[in-house]
């Protein structure tokens, strides 16, 4: 079936063939082939085009979502591609087991956790997601089924991890999950007053498992990247409970995107620094603290009918404060600019992935309302800032980065080309490698 299909940000839609896993099963037999080159979507939480893939064909890879395996002492889970981050702990929370790594929303599924490698608020203890998979099958377009780990088939396994879905169809993950004794966190949220306190901070948390800030992008220059720290560390005792899925209350419409200005941004920004969670010191459920945007189902619509591009970037920590400070004065300048800005320092964690985004460093994320060719030039401005400080984008993040930026920026993208199944493309990598 023809159908327009969007990415995240909504600013990017194509019409394209949408066939189900059991439709692409067959054609990967040789039975049926498909139309053009193939791409894996999974929850579609990429705000970019990775899932996307003009002219072909797009695979719904979210079902069937069944656990094929869990140790409830060992915490070794092994589960369908299509299973989600929310569907795996109402299986493993109540067992006193989470997932070691998780991104700012629990609908994504685990090929596509995979397939970005993607990081959490705890990136400088427990490096990306794919540190914590010690095993994965692939299934590639000539039938052959890969069984992948740090020990079998090592060289796959590095480029399927941040593979971007390109090496074959990831059929199930086996991961390893991480201990709670409660679903509860203890967490200190406080007001900074500028980028020195944030690093300052930062350093002086380095022992919590999980921190992150919140920035006002549109602070005066004196007060330059201030906003709120948060640190969090999972409680020792305490109940294990996972938040029911209808809890969530859906954004009923787009909006118009004229009530997204600098006046309305910066008031929300003044509200979300006085608020009192702003300097809240306690306990915390686990959903909330990892997943605030999840409150609300179809918040991307919050941008108006042209959607919304998210800049991603991370800046080598010899590099970053001055990195960031640059980006936060063009922003200021050009008085564009988002609710959620987002700044953190990563780690030295490595993960086995070949293309990871996050190194030790720091990355600021921040979404922008496309208001068209005005927004796309700021964003390329943006990216040569990044660039100069010796930075690069998120894949999973990005819509708009040049090739040439993306093939200085991530030195190992041959190697996964060379890996790439044939009959796999995406609208990211003929746009990034063309
Ligand atoms: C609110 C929000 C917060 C976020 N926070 C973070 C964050 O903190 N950190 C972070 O790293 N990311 C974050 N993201 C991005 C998100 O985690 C990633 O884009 C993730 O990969 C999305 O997973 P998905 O299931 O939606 O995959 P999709 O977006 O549908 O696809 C992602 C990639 O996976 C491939 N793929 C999917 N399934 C398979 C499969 N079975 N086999 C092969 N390839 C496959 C696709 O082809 C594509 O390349 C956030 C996104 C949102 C919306």
């Amino acid at each position: 079936m023809v159908k327009p299909v969007l990415s995240w940000g909504r600013a990017q839609r194509y019409d394209q063939t949408v066939v189900s896993l059991g439709r692409f099963e067959t054609a990967f037999d040789g039975n049926r082939p498909l139309d053009g080159p193939v791409t894996f979507r999974g929850m579609g939480r990429s705000y970019g085009d990775v899932a996307l893939n003009e002219n072909g064909t797009l695979v719904q890879a979210t079902g069937p979502d069944s656990v094929i395996a869990f140790d409830r002492e060992t915490g070794i889970l092994r589960a369908r591609s299509g299973l989600t981050l929310a569907d795996l702990h109402r299986i493993t929370i109540p067992a006193g087991w989470i997932v070691a790594v998780t991104p700012g929303t629990k609908f994504v599924t685990l090929g596509g956790a995979v397939a970005n490698d993607v990081h959490g608020k705890n990136h400088h203890t427990a490096g990306s997601f794919g540190a914590h998979v010690t095993a994965l099958m692939l299934v590639r377009s000539n039938g052959e089924r890969l069984l992948c780990s740090p020990s079998e088939n090592a060289d796959m396994f590095a480029l399927t991890i941040s593979g971007l879905g390109l090496t074959g169809y990831i059929e199930w993950v086996e991961l390893q999950l991480k201990r709670i004794t409660s679903s509860n966190l203890h967490v200190e949220n406080r007001p900074y007053a500028d980028l020195d306190e944030f690093f300052s901070l930062s350093e002086e948390s380095a022992d919590w498992p999980y921190t992150v800030a919140w920035l006002d992008c549109f602070s005066p220059e004196a007060a330059l990247g201030r906003g709120v720290f948060s640190r969090a560390r999972y409680v020792e005792h305490g109940p294990l409970n996972v938040k029911p899925a209808d809890k969530a209350i859906k954004w009923p419409l787009e909006m118009p995107s004229f009530l997204l200005n600098r006046m309305s941004i910066s008031a929300f920004n003044w509200l979300y620094r006085h608020r009192p969670a702003a300097t809240f010191k306690g306990q915390q459920d686990y959903d909330p603290f990892f997943y605030p945007l999840d409150g609300i189902l179809d918040w991307n619509k919050l941008y108006g009918h042209k959607g919304f591009f998210q800049h991603q970037s991370i800046i080598p920590m010899e590099n970053g404060k001055a990195g960031v400070r640059e980006l936060l004065e063009a922003i200021r300048r050009e008085g564009q600019g988002s609710f959620l800005a987002v700044l953190k320092v990563h780690g030295k964690e490595l993960s086995p992935g070949r293309n990871t985004f996050p190194y030790e460093g720091v990355s600021l994320a921040l979404d922008f309302a496309n208001r068209g060719r005005k927004t796309v030039d700021f964003l390329h401005r943006l990216d040569a800032i990044v660039l100069a400080h010796g930075g690069r984008m998120y894949p999973a993040k990005d819509a708009l980065m040049t090739g040439e930026t993306y093939r200085k920026t991530y030195p190992n993208w041959e190697a996964l080309e060379n890996a790439r199944d044939p009959m796999i493309s995406s609208s990211f990598w003929r746009r990034v490698t063309n």
